[in-house]
């Protein structure tokens, strides 16, 4: 019998630098590469927020059909289904002969729970489910400690990390591929089919997202150049706005990395090069600390316990924050850019959380919540980790004390022009 893998894409959209696919084509004679929209990523959350917005939404389906249409060029193509990865998986296998399945692991529990469940209903066919890891720039095999003894703080682990570990370099994108005969190829909903509707663009936005590993690589190069003109200019651009590209895994961390580095020894691009660095180590730290400790990032007292909670005026504090209508001007003009676009900087989203928390005492859960929903980068690890930071319940509790909401504000919007330009 011909050995044929099913590749089950999830969040790792792209060609480049994927063990995965490239595993699959060299250990078969033929793959089936599939993607499953779960409508279960769509529904409502007890916190009356939506899993996922317009915003991401419309950039999931365009990273969808952006490796369709790179798979179709390599001689391919790629199933769209739609429902339960643990129904249609093993149907998938039936009617394919399927002999084994590769995926990437995930960290976070709706999206473990998924591949457990997909793991089981293989098991009752004899079929084995291989995992991959492929999220982070650093691989676990190669950390200089089991996840268990990965250190909590985050600059122990960065300085331990970038000593005795290793940025293993890219997997080459295949350039062909062979595909099991399929008659159906299947179609992707559309907004409209997910009840949700486009988002029309905010002429206050200098930027624009569209989803797929093509996009995130024109967009990474864009970074260079923009890396090479501060060469020039003095005139740095720090934040690289690579975030959504890395969450739906159009982009490889270590793509990023490897790119960036040809920069090395050209004058003034060592503080981007730096910056982006620690972005992705900050990255690289909350997926492990996910690995390490799991379901406790969810939890509203986390690692520790979280302030006053008002509860009377919870649920009316949260939605004036959700609407940008406290009457705080910055934050409204952060949660306005929030609403209109699904990209806030960093520290926009410091000073969001840091208000919710604080001085609304809307429990921080909410605002992650929330913040799952409209982000356009949205990934559990970097969302929920930062928000437990923020909140203080983190299990780095070094960082506890060192956000501050004014030294926040000056930083993010000196002379007042953003809230200006964000007012709604
Ligand atoms: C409350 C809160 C919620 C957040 N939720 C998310 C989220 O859901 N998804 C997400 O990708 N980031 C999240 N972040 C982290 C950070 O704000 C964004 O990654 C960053 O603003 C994206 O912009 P950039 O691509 O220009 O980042 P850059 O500054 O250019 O950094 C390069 C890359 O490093 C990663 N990165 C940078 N900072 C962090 C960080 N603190 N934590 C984790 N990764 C980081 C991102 O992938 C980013 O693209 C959150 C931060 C806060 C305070």
């Amino acid at each position: 019998m011909s050995k044929k893998i099913l590749v089950w894409f999830r969040n790792d959209l792209r060609l480049h630098d994927n063990e995965m696919l490239v595993e699959a084509i060299a250990k078969s004679d033929s793959i089936l590469p599939v993607y499953i929209l779960d409508r279960r990523s769509f529904g409502e959350t007890k916190y009356g927020t939506l899993k996922t917005g317009n915003i991401r939404a419309q950039f999931i389906l365009q990273s969808v059909l952006g490796l369709r249409n790179a798979l179709k060029q390599i001689g391919g193509n790629l199933l769209i289904a739609e429902g339960n990865p643990e129904d249609i998986i093993p149907q998938l296998v039936q009617e394919y002969e399927i002999t084994e399945v590769y995926h990437h692991r995930e960290v976070a529990r709706e999206e473990t729970h998924v591949s457990t469940l997909v793991e089981n209903a293989l098991w009752k066919l004899r079929i084995n489910l291989k995992h991959f890891i492929g999220h982070t720039l650093y691989n676990k095999e190669d950390l200089p400690f089991p996840i268990k003894d990965i250190p909590d703080a985050f600059n122990q682990f960065k300085k331990k990390i970038e000593r005795d570990s290793i940025i293993k370099p890219c997997f080459a994108a295949p350039d062909r591929i062979n595909v099991a005969e399929v008659i159906d190829w299947g179609t992707l909903s559309s907004l409209e089919d997910l009840d949700l509707s486009a988002q029309q663009k905010d002429q206050r936005s200098d930027f624009e997202f569209t989803g797929g590993e093509g996009e995130g690589l024109a967009h990474l190069q864009k970074v260079i150049v923009a890396m090479q003109q501060a060469a020039t200019t003095k005139n740095l651009i720090l934040a690289s706005k690579l975030s959504a590209w890395l969450a739906m895994g159009s982009l490889s961390p270590r793509k990023v990395y490897w790119e960036i580095k040809k920069m090395e020894g050209v004058p003034n691009t060592k503080a981007m090069f730096n910056h982006i660095l620690l972005g992705l180590l900050w990255r690289d730290y909350f997926r492990f600390m996910f690995k390490k400790y799991g379901n406790t990032f969810f939890n509203p007292d986390g690692f520790g316990s979280q302030g006053p909670v008002d509860i009377e005026n919870e649920q009316d504090n949260f939605q004036k924050w959700k609407n940008g209508q406290t009457g705080f001007a910055v934050v409204d003009a952060v949660m306005t850019e929030l609403n209109q676009t699904g990209f806030i900087s960093n520290i926009a989203r410091q000073t969001a959380a840091l208000y919710l928390i604080n001085n609304l005492e809307v429990s921080w859960i909410f605002g992650a919540a929330y913040f799952e929903e409209k982000l356009i980068d949205y990934n559990p690890a970097s969302n929920w980790g930062n928000w437990a930071n923020m909140a203080g319940v983190g299990n780095d509790q070094k960082l506890k004390s060192v956000f501050d909401l004014d030294k926040n504000i000056k930083n993010l919007d000196p002379k007042g022009n953003y809230a200006l330009t964000w007012a709604s």
